[in-house]
């Protein structure tokens, strides 16, 4: 069988492998480098809305946001708190168009290749890496992988939660959504086996995405999520409406440690590398900066270092641990973080921005004695 040789083999052409893509194709550096991006899926035709706050300057995907809201609101059982966010915007991009604008940018580059072969497996000859697929074999001495295992992730650590959500897009006759703040984090509803909340997409005020998330080890039935989402609809809007689509989807929250390097020697990216915030579940903008970071090491002919642990991390940790084991007093305290703190502080941190002096005035506000006992 021939093999066919690239400059860059990316596994995955999800959220990770394409922003890579895009980082490479715009590099001062970039001088028409071959690259081949596998994927075994049409994921593209999957419908996901990647939501991420920015500052208001201008966002390396500002060309395509489908939705920008310059407030958020977070809802209490006592009732909702609307604020602006400034100087963050919350922006929306449909999956549909970020794959068409990747697509559009593959077509206009004659040496990106794009398949949807299996990969079957991978192996390492000196310094070239050989991709065995269901219709051949390819080599390339820079191979980037956003392929991982649940399973075996989930095997390693015992602090392994999903944050599962699932949500309608839905349309009303009546124009019923206030279309200026998309709702993060709704806790007034009923809570589940984790903390429970929803989260409100107002794109026109007729037109929303509504979803019920919840953070939990085992998966709730279907069941559970159409009944709280029919309830919340009803309580809010109690109107008539269409269901336009249905997103079903679960995304790990875990203290695994994710490494820069698969077991063949890839690189990892995207989810394979950790890129996804155990505890909020947010990964675009984290994917970006790694994509800017993977770029430069490859055209200043760098290897990447092996990811250090910062004191994020740990709190991550401490999160996860009361999510899982004491999801009553993780509740109280998302709430405690909202209603005390402002919502900018509280963004800046989960973006892992904020000094340490900032992160000590947060925690003031926050119940001290449920964190130090989970120190031990
Ligand atoms: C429904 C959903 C909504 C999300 N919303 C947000 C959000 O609003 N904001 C945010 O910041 N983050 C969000 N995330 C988290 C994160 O941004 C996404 O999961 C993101 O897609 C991760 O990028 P990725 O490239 O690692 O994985 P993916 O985008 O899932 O891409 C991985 C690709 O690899 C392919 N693949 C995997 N294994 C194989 C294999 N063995 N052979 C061949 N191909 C393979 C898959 O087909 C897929 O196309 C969301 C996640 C989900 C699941």
């Amino acid at each position: 069988m021939n093999t066919t040789n690239y400059d860059i083999v990316i596994l995955g052409g999800g959220c990770a492998g394409m922003q890579l893509m895009h980082q490479l194709i715009h590099h001062a550096k970039y001088k028409g480098e071959s690259i081949l991006i596998l994927d075994a899926d049409k994921t593209y035709l999957q419908s996901k809305s990647w939501c991420f706050w920015h500052s208001s300057n201008v966002h390396p995907y500002q060309s395509i946001f489908n939705t920008t809201w310059n407030s958020i609101s977070i809802g209490f059982p006592e009732g909702n708190q609307e604020k602006i966010i400034e100087p963050y915007r919350y922006s929306f991009i449909k999956s549909e168009t970020f794959f068409d604008f990747h697509f559009d940018e593959i077509k206009q580059h004659p040496n990106i290749d794009y398949t949807n072969d299996v990969v079957t497996h991978v192996e390492k000859n000196g310094s070239q890496f050989v991709i065995h697929t269901n219709s051949g074999i390819v080599s390339t001495t820079a191979l980037y992988s956003s392929f991982w295992n649940q399973q075996s992730v989930a095997s390693e650590t015992n602090l392994f939660l999903k944050q599962q959500f699932f949500g309608w897009e839905i349309y009303t006759e009546q124009p019923v959504f206030k279309a200026t703040a998309a709702t993060l984090m709704d806790f007034s509803i009923e809570q589940a086996e984790g903390v429970t909340f929803a989260y409100v997409l107002p794109y026109s005020e007729n037109h929303a995405l509504i979803e019920i998330t919840g953070f939990c080890a085992e998966a709730y039935s279907i069941d559970f999520f159409e009944d709280a989402l029919k309830k919340y609809i009803q309580k809010n809007w109690n109107c008539p409406y269409t269901i336009l689509k249905t997103e079903h989807a679960s995304i790990p929250m875990t203290n695994f440690v994710f490494k820069r390097f698969t077991r063949e020697g890839a690189i990892a990216i995207g989810t394979a590398a950790g890129m996804v915030k155990p505890t909020t579940g947010y990964a675009f903008n984290r994917i970006y900066r790694d994509s800017v970071l993977l770029a430069n090491h490859f055209f200043n002919k760098e290897v990447p270092a092996e990811f250090t642990h910062t004191r994020f991390k740990f709190y991550d940790r401490l999160l996860l641990q009361l999510l899982k084991y004491h999801p009553n007093k993780a509740l109280f305290i998302l709430m405690q973080l909202f209603r005390k703190v402002s919502y900018q502080h509280v963004l800046r941190f989960l973006d892992e921005d904020s000094t340490l002096f900032q992160e000590a005035l947060l925690f003031a506000k926050l119940p001290k004695k449920d964190f130090i006992k989970q120190l031990f």
